[in-house]
């Protein structure tokens, strides 16, 4: 007779692990199926936010960045270190470490809250009941009462560049580089792209990025864009927007890129080339024919705002489903989706889901963007603090970039938080905190900020909304 669960849980990345401890929490016999083998060839639980993407990401990023402090700024405070060296190897495997423990600390936490482990592939088959095929090739069949589908997604591959994870990598292979590249490309400028250029560039390799739009970062608001531009050109990343692949060719231990652009053909020879074009979702048989999942016409499940799919019972959540591939939007899915089974009535406000892009300095905002607010009609004002007037910011020899915050006119409700600087993704936080109570620009201005802090540029930028601004001319006195 097969097991029967509450809910059956299939993907164990921060949308399923996350789902199926709260379920347990709230007293539902919950099960959870993962088929992913870490480094180790053992099952590892986390998903793609553990493994192979939020996490060991920023693990190389604040090592690289030390490296470059050490390399390029000591001086400015008077430190002298002479030869400053990287040993990549001992950073990788820093950064496996980090992994390890964490991928660990949720197999603790599963256990810890009596959630079950099926280590194998999952699939729905019609009336709830889902199929496990272990590492053994052996099936079994487990009854549910509800089932959460968390299946993440996976790295988009393009034909004009097939990844062999030696020459030509995605973003799991970028993670794993044993010395520095001295020529890197990098296909595609979005948040993966920019973040594992950065990684390597601070490094010492000569990095180029291809992109095929003609607009940089096109979800943030423009003016941090364009900041953004500047900044990270003026940090040696050569970004080739409107340059489009079309075609590689590996040459032993080099690969020659084609691509597009305004001027027609171009081609350059890279050491390495990171493939960054975006993710898709994975639901490689993860259905049975019969299941009556439906899918969107982009292959994500389609689910309803509470992640319900066409089948009562059957819930998806996270990279799989519509909306931003975010590890934190993909919990908060968990979360809701797991405390509505139990009966309450849980929902999720989808309009303030932060991005954050951690390249140094962050870009990060909440909410939405100046030309989106003008696009749709609606009056706004505008304040923005630039870091090069924060005391902080100067003392940390860290003032590249701004704070811009952006009210309605009439109700000084305020709609979008920007930041591009220094410690961005925390500063966003606050404003995403504020904009959840219905905060007003005066109201933030109100507060009182610790100084010297960061956060006294979100303050600033503020008051700046309204006029008030005191350690930067107002635009508009009132
Ligand atoms: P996943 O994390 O992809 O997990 C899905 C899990 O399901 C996997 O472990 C998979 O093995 C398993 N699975 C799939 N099918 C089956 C099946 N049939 N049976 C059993 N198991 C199955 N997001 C952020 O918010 N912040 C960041 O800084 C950030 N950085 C990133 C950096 C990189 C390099 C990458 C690649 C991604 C990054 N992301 C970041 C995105 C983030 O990792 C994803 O949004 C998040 O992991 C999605 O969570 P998920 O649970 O939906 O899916
Ligand atoms: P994201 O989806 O945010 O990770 O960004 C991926 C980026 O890759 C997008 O900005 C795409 O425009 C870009 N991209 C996709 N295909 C190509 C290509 N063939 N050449 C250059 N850039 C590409």
């Amino acid at each position: 007779m097969s097991q029967k669960f509450d809910v059956v849980v299939i993907g164990a990345g921060p949308g399923g692990y996350v789902a199926a401890i709260r379920a347990a929490q709230l007293g539902l016999k919950t099960a959870c199926i993962e088929k992913y083998q870490g480094k180790e060839g053992k099952t590892a639980l986390g998903g793609t936010c553990l493994n192979v993407g939020c996490i060991p990401s920023k693990a190389l990023l604040d090592s690289s960045y030390k490296f470059h402090e050490a390399h390029e700024s000591f001086k400015v405070h008077g430190i002298s270190t002479g030869e400053v060296a990287m040993d990549v190897p001992t950073m990788v495997a820093r950064k496996d470490q980090i992994v390890k423990n964490l991928t660990g600390g949720v197999a603790g936490l599963m256990k810890a809250n009596g959630v079950t482990i099926f280590e194998g592939h999952g699939k729905l088959l019609s009336g709830k009941q889902v199929e496990v095929t272990g590492l053994d090739g052996n099936t079994q069949v487990l009854g549910a009462e509800n089932v959460i589908l968390a299946s993440g997604s996976k790295p988009v591959d393009i034909p004009p560049a097939p990844v062999d994870q030696n020459i030509i990598v995605d973003s799991t292979g970028a993670l794993e580089f044993q010395s520095v590249p001295a020529k890197l490309g990098v296909i595609g400028a979005g948040v993966i792209g920019l973040e594992l250029g950065s990684v390597w560039a601070r490094l010492g390799a000569e990095v180029t990025v291809l992109e095929a739009m003609d607009k940089f970062l096109p979800a943030a608001d423009e003016q941090i864009s364009k900041e953004a531009f500047k900044v990270l050109s003026k940090q040696g990343l050569k970004i080739l927007l409107g340059a489009r692949v079309t075609g590689s060719q590996v040459n032993g231990d080099q690969v020659t890129v084609n691509f597009t652009n305004a001027e027609g053909e171009q081609q350059q020879t890279f050491d390495k080339l990171i493939v960054a074009v975006g993710r898709r979702p994975v639901t490689t048989d993860l259905l049975a024919a019969d299941a009556g999942v439906d899918m969107d016409e982009r292959g994500f499940i389609f689910v309803d705002d509470y992640c319900a799919t066409s089948v009562p019972g059957v819930y998806a959540i996270g990279d799989v489903v519509r909306g931003a591939m975010l590890a934190h939007k993909a919990s908060e899915e968990g979360v809701m989706v797991a405390e509505r089974i139990a009966g309450h009535k849980s929902q999720m406000n989808y309009d303030l889901v932060p991005s954050v892009i951690y390249t140094h300095p962050e870009i990060a905002w909440v909410g939405k963007t100046e030309q989106a607010l003008k696009g749709e009609g609606v009056e706004i004002n505008v304040g923005t603090f630039p870091f090069a007037a924060s005391g902080r910011a100067m003392a940390a020899n860290d003032t590249a970039g701004l704070v811009k915050v952006i009210a309605d006119a009439k109700t000084d409700r305020v709609l979008g938080v920007h930041v591009m600087g220094p410690a961005a993704a925390e500063l966003v936080q606050q404003g995403a905190i504020g904009m959840e109570f219905g905060t007003s620009a005066e109201d933030l201005g109100m507060m009182v900020f610790s100084h010297p802090t960061m956060s006294e540029a979100l303050h600033e930028a503020a008051l700046a909304v309204n006029g008030h601004a005191i350690h930067i001319a107002n635009r508009k006195k009132r």
